[in-house]
């Protein structure tokens, strides 16, 4: 019995197969590229795999996907349907995402960029803004690595608020339900922070419509999905001030071209998709721990629901 990993880059699909191969000895741990026997292979743990690429592996017993979201593997249009797919997180990437989140709303809170450019310009001018807890943000998403950013949010005072489809919330967070739930809490939400997975549903959720339900000179932070974020819009959002600015951490086309608008914005501030990562090590201790429950039980804690989209 085997395990096929893919990364999509060889140097780390060659540090996940040395990883999985000391923590799992009694499984073969072979390169998706060079399976051997395909009847063989039982998990395939994968980033962004091939499109018709999982169903050339005729025995799998589950996906497991590198990462948090599962978007990446349900978009193969071959996939077969009756797979389950086991998500991936990690403190390491938990702990990232909270110090990405943490640091890109407190520099919206003090408006960082207005003062760079002040700074820029040799020009001191003192900015005063409210205290955190004169400011409302919002995220959408109430999933585990959102209610851990939501955490840190309400520990640093900010007054917190989370949109689930369920009302799903965590301590001191100011929960909002559903489509009936939305416009009441992007009413209240100063600085709006997507953490959602994409899904049918969730795809294209950052829109015109959104924005113009914001406050005037809201902000928006996306470490989602670019999927979710409706690039035009955004950019007439910011052209007529209902946005004051956006940090963008995710795109539709990744790498973000290089004579893409939201380079050269000025109230852009665009990361390469590094709001979080999981560490090799980390990452393979869990992983193996969740094919391992998989093996025994049939079913694992981290298994996501295809149907849902995450
Ligand atoms: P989970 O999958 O644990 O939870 C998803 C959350 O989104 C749940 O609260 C769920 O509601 C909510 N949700 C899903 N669909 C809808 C909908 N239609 N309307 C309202 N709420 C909805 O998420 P995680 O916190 O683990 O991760 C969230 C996402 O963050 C990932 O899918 C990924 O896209 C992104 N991510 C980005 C990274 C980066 O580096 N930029 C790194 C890691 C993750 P309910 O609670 O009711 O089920």
């Amino acid at each position: 019995m085997s395990i096929v990993v893919y990364l999509g880059d060889d140097a780390e699909t060659r540090d996940w197969i040395a990883l999985l191969a000391g923590l799992l000895p009694e499984f073969e741990i072979r390169d998706f590229d060079d399976p051997g026997d395909r009847a063989a292979v039982e998990y395939a743990v994968v980033w962004a795999p091939p499109a018709g690429g999982i169903a050339r592996f005729p025995n799998l017993k589950a996906v497991v996907s590198i990462g948090a979201g599962v978007d990446h593997v349900l978009r193969d249009p071959d996939l077969p349907k009756h797979l389950p797919i086991l998500r991936t997180t990690g403190p390491d990437m938990v702990q990232r995402l909270r110090e990405y989140v943490a640091l890109h709303v407190l520099a919206h809170h003090r408006d960082l960029a207005v003062t760079d450019a002040f700074q820029a310009r040799a020009h001191w001018q003192q900015i005063v803004t409210p205290v955190a807890g004169g400011r409302r943000v919002g995220i959408m998403g109430m999933g585990q690595i959102a209610r851990a950013c939501a955490r840190t949010l309400v520990s640093l005072g900010f007054d917190t608020a989370g949109w689930s489809r369920s009302g799903t919330s965590t301590e001191g967070v100011t929960p909002y339900a559903g489509p009936d739930g939305l416009p009441e809490f992007l009413a209240r939400s100063e600085i709006l922070v997507c953490l959602l997975p994409l899904t049918p549903e969730t795809r294209d959720i950052l829109n015109a419509a959104t924005f113009a339900r914001l406050p005037k000179g809201a902000r928006l932070i996306n470490a989602g999905r670019g999927g979710h974020l409706v690039e035009g819009d955004l950019l007439a959002a910011l052209d007529s001030g209902q946005l004051a600015g956006a940090t963008l951490d995710v795109f539709r086309t990744e790498p973000l071209p290089p004579d893409h608008p939201f380079w050269r914005h000025p109230s852009i501030r665009v990361t390469p998709h590094v709001a979080s990562y999981i560490d090799p090590a980390t990452g393979a201790s869990v992983v193996a721990a969740n094919i391992r429950s998989f093996q025994k039980t049939g079913t694992c804690e981290a298994i996501a629901d295809p149907e849902r989209g995450y």
